[in-house]
């Protein structure tokens, strides 16, 4: 498993999750204010980008 880092875009709470090698879309739910997002590998391996779903 590698780690994940992916920034709330409500409330810029930095969210840590874990994901499985190979993975290129997850869905999460930010750990403080619970909206859920689309996060897909970022430009590092670590920093994710995360969309919210509306
Ligand atoms: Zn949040």
């Amino acid at each position: 498993m590698t780690s994940a880092e992916w920034i709330c875009t409500n409330c810029k709470t930095t969210n840590r999750t874990f994901v499985k090698p190979g993975t290129t879309r997850l869905r999460d739910r930010c750990i403080t204010c619970h909206k859920r997002h689309d996060v897909v590998p970022g430009e590092r391996p670590i920093r994710w980008a995360a969309t919210a779903v509306k």
